[in-house]
C-alpha cells in the first residue's frame, strides 16, 4: 500500500448537520454499499434512530473505523484508501474523544447552510485546533430554505479562526439548488442519474460567471499568501496553472493555513463526490503528520515514530467493541508492521498477547488481513486490553497514550429507575470503564449505593446519556459530589504502644517517629521510611507498620477523605517476645495514625478546574462577575477581533456544577466553556467546616 494515498479522516459536526447521511453517502459512492435507505429529510417528522438504521441496512455507519477506496477523478482515477473514523458526538474533553481526535490526519466539519456555527462547532473547533487537525469545510443541505451559503462562510471567518476559502460556489440555493462550481477549474458540476451518481460537468453558466470569477479572485488571493510563485503570477496578472493551485491549496491546508470550503446536499445527493476528491487531494496522508511517544521508563523524554514499514511495530488500541465473537481492537499503526499470529507487548501492563487474527473493517464486510503497515487502521481480534494501550514488539519501548491515570476529582451516585435493568447497567459500567480509564465505578461501603467516579460533571453527563441512548437504560442520578482530599500540614513525634493483655495471647507493638507533610514537588502521596537501629523492632514487623499506616490514608481523620502527601518516620520502638506479632504492629500503626493525625493540622483540599470561557465581549463584565462570585481566579482575558472574548479562569470543582447551563443563561446562549482538571488547593477554613459539616449529617444518615 502506498501511503501516500492513505487519508485517515473524521466527520466532526454539529448533531443534526447531516454527519450521518454524509457518511452513509460516502459508503454508497465508494462503491461499498449498494442501496441508499434514507434518514428522513427535515421536516419529515419521524427520524430513524442510527441504530436501528444500521440494524434494519444490516450495514454498519458508525463503526468505529471504515476503510472505503475512492478513485480521485480529478487525479486520473488514482485509487485512496479512505479510513472513516467515527468521531463521538459529544464534545467534552473526555479521553476517549482526545483518542479518536489523535488518530485523525485530517477532518471535514459538516456545518448546515441555515443553522450555519452553532455553539457546539465551537467547541468541537477547540478541541481540533489543540490537536492541530487539518481540515476541510462541507456546507451540508443547500436545498433547505433558507440556506446561504454565503453567510455560513461568513460566521466561519468571525466565529471560528478558520480562514474558509470557497473552493466552490453554489448554484441556486433552496428548492432551486442544482449544483455547485468548482472555482479551481471553472467548471460547474451537476450530479445526474437516480442517486446522483453520475457526475455531469459544464462549463459555468452565465448567470453564475462573475460571482465565480469574484470568489475565484478571493481564493487565488487566499493561496498566494503561501506561494510566492501564486504571488507573481496574480501581480502579473498571469494565468495560474490548475497544479499550482492544487498544489498550494493542499500546503496551505496541511499549514493549517486556511479551511477550502465545499457545498452541497448529502440527502439530495449532491456535492459529495467532489467533497471526496477534495478529501483525496488536500487532506494529509500519514506522511504528513508527526508523531511522538513518550519513553515508558522516562515519560518526559519522546521519541519520533516515522511511518515505515520496516521499524518496530507501534500501534495504539483506540477504540474496543464488544462482538459477538469477541473484542475487537480497533488500532492504529504508527510505526512499522504488525503481522497476524505474531505476540506483542502491551506497553503499560509488560503483557505479552497474540494477535491472532487482523481484520479490515469494511461497511459491509471484514476482511482478514495476514499484516499491515504504519499508517493504516485495523481492527485486531484475541486481545483483552483497556481502551489507550499502546502495543509493540519489545517491552518498554514507548507508549502513546499516558500512564498516569489522574485520580477521579468527582464522584455521584446512580441507580436504575426500573430494578430489572440493574444487570444492563452494570454491563454498560464495565464496558466504559475499559474504554476510559479515567471513568470509575465503586460501591459506596457505608450506603451500598453504585457510585461512578470521573473527571468533571460533563464527563460523567455523557456516560449517563449514553446508557440511556445505547442501553436503553434509564438511570436515577445523584448530586454531584467532590472528591476532597486530605493532607497534614505540620510535623508530628509520636511515640505510641499498642497493649493488651486480658485473656488469652497478648498483643504489645511500640512504635516511635514522626508523621509530617511532604514536599509538594514529591512524586509520591504517601512515604513510608524507618530507620531502627538492629533490633529495636524485628525486620519482619516493620512491613506490617508501613502497611497500617497505609491503609490508614484511605480515610483521613477530617472528614473520611483520602490523605494525600504524607510522610510516615519509623525511628526507634519496642516489641515483646511473645506477644508481637505483625497484626499488632498493623494495630500500632492505626492506632497511631488516628491519635497524631488530627495534631499535623491537617487541611482538605480540593479540585480546582481550569475553565476557557468564549463568550460575546459585552457579556465579559458579567461572566467575570460570575466567576469571582464562584471563588474562581481569572488567569487572562483575551479580545478577539471579531467582538468576542476569551476568559480563561480557575474554579474550584464545587463551584462549577450547573456551569454551562448558568454560562447560556448569562450570555443569551452564546457564550461556550471547555473544562479540565488544573490542580488541588486549599479549602478555605470557613467552607472546609461547611464540608465536614455535611460529611457528619451524611454519616449520621448512613448509621441510620
Ligand atoms: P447527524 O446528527 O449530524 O448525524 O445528522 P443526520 O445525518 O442524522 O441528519 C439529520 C437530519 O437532517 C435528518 O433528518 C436528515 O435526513 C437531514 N439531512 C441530512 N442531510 C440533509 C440535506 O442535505 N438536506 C436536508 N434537507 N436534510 C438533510
Amino acid at each position: 500500500m502506498d501511503l501516500s494515498n492513505v487519508r485517515n479522516i473524521g466527520i466532526s459536526a454539529h448533531i443534526d448537520s447531516g454527519k450521518t447521511t454524509l457518511s452513509e453517502r460516502v459508503l454508497f459512492y465508494s462503491g461499498r454499499i449498494h442501496k441508499i435507505e434514507e434518514v428522513k429529510g427535515d421536516g419529515d417528522g419521524a427520524t430513524m434512530d442510527h441504530m436501528e438504521l444500521e440494524k434494519e441496512r444490516g450495514i454498519t455507519i458508525t463503526s468505529a473505523a471504515t476503510t472505503v477506496t475512492w478513485e480521485c477523478s480529478l487525479q486520473d482515477n488514482k485509487p485512496y484508501t479512505v479510513n472513516l473514523i467515527d468521531t463521538p458526538g459529544h464534545v467534552d474533553f473526555t479521553v476517549e474523544v482526545e483518542r479518536s481526535l489523535r488518530v485523525l490526519d485530517g477532518a471535514i466539519l459538516v456545518l448546515c447552510s441555515v443553522g450555519g456555527v452553532q455553539a457546539q462547532s465551537l467547541t468541537v473547533d477547540r478541541q481540533m485546533r489543540r490537536y492541530e487537525i487539518p481540515r476541510l469545510a462541507f456546507i451540508n443541505k443547500m436545498d433547505r430554505t433558507g440556506a446561504d451559503a454565503y453567510n455560513v462562510v461568513e460566521q466561519m471567518a468571525k466565529k471560528l479562526n478558520a480562514n474558509p476559502v470557497m473552493m466552490q460556489i453554489p448554484m441556486g440555493a433552496g428548492e432551486t439548488y442544482a449544483g455547485c462550481v468548482d472555482l479551481i477549474r471553472m467548471k460547474a458540476i451537476y450530479n445526474d442519474g437516480e442517486k446522483g451518481e453520475k457526475i455531469r460537468e459544464e462549463d459555468c453558466p452565465a448567470e453564475y460567471l462573475e460571482q465565480a470569477q469574484e470568489k475565484r479572485t478571493e481564493m487565488l488571493d487566499a493561496l498566494s499568501m503561501f506561494s510566492d510563485e501564486l504571488m507573481e503570477l496574480l501581480m502579473e496578472e498571469k494565468e495560474v496553472p490548475v497544479e499550482l493551485i492544487n498544489k498550494t491549496t493542499r500546503e496551505a491546508v496541511l499549514a493549517r493555513g486556511i479551511t477550502p470550503v465545499y457545498v452541497g446536499t448529502a440527502f439530495k445527493n449532491k456535492g459529495v463526490q467532489p467533497l471526496l476528491d477534495a478529501v483525496a487531494q488536500f487532506l494529509p496522508s500519514p506522511y504528513d503528520r508527526d508523531m511522538k511517544a513518550k519513553l515508558v521508563d522516562n515519560p518526559e523524554e519522546t521519541m519520533d515514530l516515522e511511518p515505515v514499514a520496516d521499524k518496530p511495530f507501534v500501534g495504539m488500541a483506540f477504540k474496543i467493541v464488544e462482538d459477538p465473537y469477541g473484542q475487537l481492537t480497533y488500532t492504529r499503526i504508527y510505526q512499522g508492521t504488525v503481522r497476524k499470529g505474531e505476540m506483542y507487548f502491551n506497553q503499560r501492563t509488560g503483557k505479552k498477547d497474540r494477535f491472532s487474527r487482523i481484520l479490515r473493517m469494511h461497511s459491509d464486510k471484514r476482511e482478514e488481513i495476514d499484516e499491515a503497515t504504519a499508517g493504516d487502521i485495523v481492527a485486531i481480534m484475541g486481545i483483552d486490553c483497556a481502551s489507550g494501550e499502546t502495543y509493540s514488539e519489545t517491552a518498554k519501548y514507548c507508549s502513546l497514550e499516558n500512564m498516569f491515570v489522574p485520580d477521579p476529582v468527582i464522584k455521584m451516585a446512580v441507580a436504575p429507575k426500573e430494578r430489572s435493568n440493574a444487570d444492563k447497567l452494570g454491563k454498560a459500567l464495565a464496558r466504559f470503564r475499559k474504554e476510559d480509564p479515567t471513568f470509575s465505578v465503586f460501591t459506596d461501603e457505608e450506603t451500598a449505593e453504585t457510585i461512578i467516579a470521573g473527571m468533571g460533571e460533563l464527563h460523567l453527563e455523557v456516560y449517563i446519556e449514553r446508557i440511556r441512548r445505547e442501553y436503553k437504560v434509564e438511570v436515577e442520578v445523584g448530586a454531584p459530589k467532590v472528591s476532597y482530599r486530605e493532607t497534614p500540614t505540620q510535623k508530628v513525634e509520636f511515640d505510641y504502644k499498642h497493649k493488651k493483655q486480658s485473656g488469652g495471647s497478648g498483643q504489645f507493638a511500640h512504635i516511635v517517629g514522626y508523621i509530617e507533610p511532604l514536599p509538594e514537588d514529591a512524586e509520591d502521596e504517601y512515604l513510608f521510611e524507618d530507620s531502627i537501629v538492629s533490633g529495636r523492632i524485628p525486620k519482619q514487623f516493620i512491613p506490617a507498620v508501613d502497611k497500617g499506616f497505609k491503609g490508614c490514608t484511605a480515610k483521613g481523620t477530617v472528614a473520611k477523605y483520602p490523605v494525600v502527601s504524607m510522610y510516615v518516620k519509623l525511628e526507634d520502638g519496642s516489641y515483646h517476645d511473645v506477644d508481637s506479632s505483625e497484626m499488632a504492629f498493623q494495630i500500632a500503626a492505626r492506632g497511631c495514625f488516628n491519635e497524631n493525625f488530627p495534631k499535623t493540622k491537617p487541611v482538605l483540599l480540593e479540585p480546582i478546574m481550569l475553565i476557557e470561557i468564549e463568550c460575546p465581549e459585552k457579556f465579559q463584565g458579567d461572566v467575570v462577575g460570575d466567576v469571582t462570585r464562584r471563588r474562581g481566579m481569572i488567569v487572562s482575558t483575551e479580545m478577539r477581533e471579531d467582538g468576542s472574548c476569551e476568559i480563561v479562569s480557575e474554579i474550584p470543582l464545587a463551584e462549577t456544577f450547573g456551569y454551562e447551563t448558568d454560562l447560556r443563561s448569562l450570555t443569551q446562549g452564546q457564550g461556550s466553556s471547555t473544562m479540565e482538571l488544573a490542580k488541588y488547593a486549599k479549602v478555605p477554613s470557613n467552607v472546609q467546616e461547611e464540608i465536614v459539616a455535611e460529611r457528619n449529617k451524611e454519616a449520621m444518615a448512613g448509621a441510620k
